[in-house]
């Protein structure tokens, strides 16, 4: 991928999309495509299509999804599998008509099955039955795997497939409900000192373990596949390490300076027991994460201060954060 090749960036606006579009910027690419969602319904195959006829991009980073923590998982269904299926069928296909010479979609470490032995090999996929609380999201995403393969095999296209892992970072959805559990924690930690509240409600027992990742170093590890990976089969994105959510609701506890207590609420569901990524395979191809847990989650809570008034109005849009690392 030369600076000069036209990228687009599928889903600029969300979390890792938005890192990789500040990486790419910050390595100097001028050429790049982006739509927002009122611009462009990814779910739309004729807008699709147009747009692709139009723009002809070289290379595509399909990072456009529906993505929610447990709760949006688990209280939009449908919408997690509609939504998913055809925004990645819609882009994958159009990317194939229109001769874009890569892809790299981004699938999530829920593909795996629920009590895959830990630390969860590429190899895992398939093998045995998915997390209820968020199958729908991981059915999609396993079409989108098998689509790109399924593509490369009939067509010779150059489709890759990454999975990370939890990730965390600048442009995350902070909502209460339907965040994922890092920026849900940030923002009720944060609101509970501003107001003086004397507790904190962390769902579940906290004894359900996950592996997090800084988005920027999530971005560096797709721009490096995109550069040197060829190969159909999934890779997995992660950081190889994973804590319990108790360790990380009190790390966030300490980041933000809130001094009164947690509460577990026990009727929350836990979801998969465990969910740390084998990365082997990453390490192999020459690419580790360098943004350490603290110091990733102390400049996200910055970030999340800063723009405070931005996260809890999303359809405010807010201003550009600068890159961590490139
Ligand atoms: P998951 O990795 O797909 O299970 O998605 P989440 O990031 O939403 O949740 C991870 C774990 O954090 C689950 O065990 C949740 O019950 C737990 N958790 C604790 N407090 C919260 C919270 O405020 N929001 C979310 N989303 N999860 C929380």
């Amino acid at each position: 991928m030369k600076i000069s090749d036209k990228v687009y960036i599928a889903g600029h606006t969300g979390l890792v999309g938005s890192a990789i579009l500040r990486l790419l910027k910050a390595k100097g690419y001028d050429n790049i495509v982006t739509r927002t969602s009122s611009e462009l319904d990814l779910r739309n195959n004729l807008q699709v299509e147009e747009f692709f006829k139009a723009e002809k991009p070289d290379y595509v980073f399909l990072a456009a999804a529906k993505v929610g923590g447990i709760m949006a998982n688990q209280t939009y269904p449908a919408d997690f599998i509609f939504d998913n299926l055809t925004i990645q069928t819609n882009v994958i296909d159009n990317a194939y008509k229109s001769g874009v010479k890569k892809l790299l979609f981004l699938g999530s470490s829920c593909i795996y099955p629920k009590n895959a032995p830990q630390p969860i090999l590429e190899d895992y996929l398939m093998t045995g039955f998915l997390e209820p609380t968020n199958a729908p999201y991981a059915i999609a995403k396993i079409a989108g795997i098998n689509m790109c393969q399924s593509y490369n095999r009939q067509f010779g296209c150059k489709f890759i497939s990454v999975m990370p892992t939890n990730l965390y970072g600048p442009g995350d959805n902070y909502h209460l409900q339907n965040a994922h559990v890092l920026p849900a924690l940030i923002r009720k930690f944060h609101e509970a000192k501003i107001n003086g509240l004397s507790s904190v409600t962390v769902w579940g027992t906290g004894k359900p373990r996950r592996e997090f990742l800084h988005v920027d170093d999530a971005a560096m590890a797709c721009y490096y596949l995109m550069q040197k990976y060829n190969d159909p089969e999934i890779v997995n994105i992660g950081s190889g390490m994973d804590h319990t959510i108790r360790e990380m609701a009190l790390l966030i506890k300490e980041i933000t300076e809130f001094k009164g207590s947690l509460i577990f609420d026990e009727t929350k569901p836990d979801g998969t027991p465990r969910k740390l990524l084998n990365v082997d395979k990453l390490r192999s191809l020459g690419w580790e994460s360098v943004i350490e847990l603290k110091e990733g989650l102390a400049s996200t809570y910055k970030d999340f201060e800063e723009n405070y008034f931005h996260y809890v109005h999303p359809s405010k849009r807010r201003v550009e954060v600068q890159v961590a690392h490139v």
